[in-house]
């Protein structure tokens, strides 16, 4: 096999995102994307089809993080407005915190604010009464964007391949058995994600699994009946819900809990959790009715948690890292190996 001159391991968002920047400052250059799963694929070693997925910035490093998710909700404005059909729409996000803002984590030390504040057009403080009741201390709502990754992994797919990127399924246990399959590259982009824990040659062990579980249901059906018979406008999304809505007691916690409905009319996603240290693949059961009894209450445009028609269940491990995520130019055996990998939560967010 000829040697492109650039070879990207991992075809998550991370490696799929990698790839169409790189094309796009190199345009004459050979790329290659080689990965053990690619978009259509579903398993719980691909973190990437089990996001939500939304921009909701964690960052509050006031620094390089920051920056990365700036240029993606710029991306992302873009994408909405020129390429619908790439799965990234703008919707309005109504955040809910249990702290104290100084306990909430999303204030950037450095500056004491909340970064992202103007870059959104402002966080809109919600009334009283919707704090009293939901029990909660404070909450904004702010212009945010969903992420359909069911359909825009697929739509990143499609561009690397229009521009001529080539795509190899592989395994590689070790990231030496990648550089002699492609001897004469110039670099190799390591975007494995939570890969790089047991890839030899890598073998990070500040990584570790974030655990989420998800369902995706169906859409409410009735209202969309109601509007039809009424001659009412049918909502962006063809149900009562306009907007994704997020509460979590503390930023990692059994009890995150999220409504996010898919454009237009793809079903809603209901999450979650977010456990540290778990690598439990399997949906549990048990706990999907606690999720949608959260989801209910938090948005109860959703109906009765009873009524929710379940379409999957699913259980993904965010790539999380100590640190945060490396991203890095580094020398390995003679060759250039850049690492691009440990998103975490923020894989969609932070990813152009
Ligand atoms: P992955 O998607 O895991 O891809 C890794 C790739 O590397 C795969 O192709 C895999 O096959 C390949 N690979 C790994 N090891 C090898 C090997 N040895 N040989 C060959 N190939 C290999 N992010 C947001 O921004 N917003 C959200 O709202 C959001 N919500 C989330 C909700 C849940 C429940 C979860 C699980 C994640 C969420 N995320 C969100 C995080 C986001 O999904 C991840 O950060 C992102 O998908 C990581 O992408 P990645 O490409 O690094 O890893």
């Amino acid at each position: 096999m000829a040697s492109p001159d650039y070879v990207i391991l991992g075809g998550g968002v991370v490696g799929l995102t990698t790839a169409l920047e790189l094309k796009s400052r190199h345009p004459s250059s050979t790329i290659a994307i080689v990965a053990k799963h690619l978009p259509g694929d579903r398993s719980v070693e691909y973190a990437s089809p089990w996001a939500g997925a939304n921009w909701s910035s964690v960052a509050t490093d006031n620094g390089v993080q920051e920056s990365w998710d700036e240029i993606t909700y710029h991306k992302f404005e873009d994408l909405a407005d020129k390429f619908p059909e790439a799965g990234v729409g703008r919707m309005e996000l109504r955040a809910l915190f249990d702290n104290k803002i100084e306990d909430a984590a999303v204030l950037s030390p450095a500056t004491g604010k909340v970064w992202y504040e103007k870059l959104v057009g402002g966080l809109r403080p919600v009334s009283e009464e919707v704090l009293k009741k939901h029990g909660v201390v404070f909450g904004w709502d702010w212009n945010s964007f969903i992420i359909d990754v069911q359909k825009y992994l697929p739509w990143l797919q499609n561009e690397i391949l229009s521009r001529g990127i080539q795509i190899y399924r592989r395994n590689y246990d070790d990231i030496r058995e990648l550089i002699k399959d492609f001897p004469n590259s110039k670099a190799f982009f390591n975007c494995t994600g939570l890969g790089s824990y047991h890839l030899k040659g890598v073998e990070d062990k500040l990584l570790y699994p974030t655990r989420g579980q998800i369902l995706l249901v169906e859409n409410p059906r009735e209202p969309i009946v109601k509007q039809y018979e009424q001659g009412g406008q049918i909502s962006l999304n063809g149900t009562p819900l306009t907007r994704m809505h997020f509460r979590s007691p503390q930023r990692v916690h059994r009890d995150t809990t999220y409504v996010f409905p898919r454009l237009p009319g793809g079903g809603v996603i209901l999450g979650g959790c977010r456990v540290d240290n778990s690598w439990d693949g399997e949906a549990d059961l048990e706990f999907a009715e606690d999720i949608k009894r959260r989801c209910c209450a938090l948005a109860p445009e959703l109906g009765k948690p009873e009524d929710l028609k379940v379409l999957y269940h699913g259980v993904g491990l965010r790539p999380s890292r100590k640190g945060g995520a490396r991203v890095e130019r580094t020398i390995f055996d003679g060759y250039v190996l850049i690492h691009n990998y440990g998103a975490g939560g923020a894989g969609y967010q932070s990813s152009w």
